[in-house]
């Protein structure tokens, strides 16, 4: 028999890598921001096509590259960021594996243009499929700007598994956030279809969160801070009344780089024990600095997966700090002292009164609330009143534990229709005999349970009627929440909004 086993031509074993760093538009978002923040950019502007189908863009003024450095850095296992293997325990820069932009280029058509902070001209490169398709010199903004264009335009298998163009912008703005917010001091733009999505300027951490978030985080974060010899947690955790349903608005950064970690998500969710109803996640983000030798994060290619030393004694200290936060929120809330309801009756406010062209504070309702100028008589009348309404709730109380009577249906009426009572129980439930058994239906549920029929009923027969309102609800939505919007804009007409 002969040999059979032969070495895979370098741009079918590159397509093979490319699978493991690009799964999706949003991992080339992922790959070129981090590039960009590598090479010192503050300044950076994110352009999307059709969800990262045609097109993924990113501009940076960073320090941008020499023309055979361009060339090389499409090389698999072509970096500047190590050089031995030591050099792999002490990573300072987002990047160091030298695989993505080889692994982007055997998969999509790429142009980059980049020019050196000293050198006149820089350097245009155009790769298709792992091929060089163009290497000429040209006048270009300092900086690095990288187009990827038609992504798995060679591999349509992977290019079929793509999903709908909102659940791939969902995921390339989930990218957006974690390097947005883990660099507040950068600016950003994010462009989409030609729109400006995010245009964010150089900010603070709480800052950079209403940036992205919407104004009605400003007064929901708490402030976290711990540090210990070899940890340091900072950000903000959400108060707990404004928990959600959904999860997606909790970020961990270990040495500024996100992660996930169930682990220390449950550190995060238990510390706000009873805090939370059951289901609801509270918002946030935290910063976790360990020495990165505690910390290996060479476990998975896109680096979100990581693995600690000590991750119990990680586990310890963020639940105390989360909880320390948690409790010096309560002790003190952040009471907006102007609008609480609590403090209106006292202070006046709303009640002021112009009188004879001056305002003047209106005290009435201190005059009826105090005691001061009542009379005996007012006493007396006021105990009769109350030992009134005390003897008309015990008659009502007996009146309603008299148990009601329910014929039997089958017994006494045994030719008759009868028309069965049903009986409320609690303003709950709804109780009713029927032949060989009692009925008790929680209204809730059955409410809950004939909606879901009717909404069900409108989506598969597409049958939802709907009539516009004379005055139109505004709805604010940030801005991935209105793209997420527009994408189900069809099912909700269906459901009849
Ligand atoms: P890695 O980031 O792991 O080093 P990449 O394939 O992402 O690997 O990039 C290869 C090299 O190309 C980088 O090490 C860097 O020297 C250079 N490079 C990539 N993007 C940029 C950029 N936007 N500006 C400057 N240099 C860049
Ligand atoms: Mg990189």
């Amino acid at each position: 028999m002969s040999d059979i086993i032969k070495l895979l031509p370098e741009s079918v074993a590159n397509q093979i890598a490319a699978g493991e760093v690009v799964q999706r538009p949003a991992s080339v978002v992922k790959e070129l921001l981090e590039n960009s923040i590598d090479a010192g950019a503050d300044d950076i502007e994110l352009i999307i096509k059709d969800a990262g189908k045609t097109l993924i863009q990113v501009i940076d003024n960073g320090k941008g590259m020499s023309a055979t450095d361009a060339r090389m850095s499409f090389e698999r296992h072509a970096t500047s960021k190590i050089k031995r293997s030591e050099d792999l325990f002490f990573i300072n820069t987002m990047g160091f594996r030298g695989e993505a932009l080889a692994s982007i280029a055997a998969v999509a058509q790429i142009e980059m243009k980049t020019r050196l902070h000293d050198e006149e001209l820089g350097a245009q490169i155009c790769v298709e499929g792992s091929n060089l398709k163009k290497h000429e010199p040209g006048a270009m903004m300092v900086g690095t700007s990288i187009a990827v264009k038609n992504l798995f335009f060679n591999v349509p298998a992977r290019r079929n598994f793509l999903k709908s163009n909102p659940v791939e912008l969902r995921h390339i703005t989930d990218e957006f956030f974690r390097v947005a917010l883990s660099h507040p001091k950068n600016k950003f733009q994010f462009l989409q279809q030609e729109t400006k999505i995010y245009q964010l300027s150089q900010a603070n951490l709480s800052r950079r969160i209403v940036q992205l978030f919407g104004n009605n985080y400003k007064n929901q974060l708490i402030p976290c801070e711990e540090s210990t010899k070899d940890l340091k947690i900072s950000g903000f955790i959400g108060k707990p009344e404004y928990a959600k349903k959904t999860r997606g608005e909790q970020y961990f950064f270990l040495n500024n780089r996100f992660i996930k970690s169930h682990y220390l998500h449950h550190a995060v969710i238990t510390s706000f024990e009873n805090l939370l109803p059951d289901g609801f996640y509270p918002f946030y983000v935290l910063f976790l600095e360990v020495p990165s030798a505690e910390v290996d994060i060479n476990v998975h290619p896109s680096k979100t997966e990581v693995k600690f030393k000590n991750e119990r004694v990680l586990y310890g200290i963020l639940q105390s700090t989360i909880r320390k936060s948690l409790a010096t929120f309560n002790v003190t809330p952040s009471l907006d002292f102007d609008t609480d309801v609590n403090f209106e009756l006292f202070t006046g406010n709303p009640r002021d009164k112009l009188i004879g062209g001056r305002q003047e504070r209106d005290y009435s309702n201190f005059r009826t609330l105090g005691v001061a100028n009542r009379s005996e008589e007012t006493w007396k009348h006021l105990y009769e009143m109350a030992e009134r309404e005390e003897e008309e709730f015990h008659r009502k109380a007996e009146k309603e534990l008299q148990p009601k009577i329910i014929p039997n249906e089958a017994d006494n009426y045994p030719n008759e229709k009868v028309n069965m009572e049903s009986f409320q129980l609690n303003k709950q439930y709804i109780i009713r005999q029927i032949k060989s058994a009692l009925v008790i239906i929680d209204q809730h549920a059955a409410h809950v349970r004939i909606l879901y029929e009717k909404y069900m009923d409108n989506l598969t027969r597409k049958s939802g009627l709907s009539q516009s309102c004379l005055f139109p609800q505004h709805l604010d939505l940030n801005p991935s929440d209105y793209q997420l919007v527009t994408g189900i804009k069809n099912e909700l007409r269906r459901l009849g909004f």
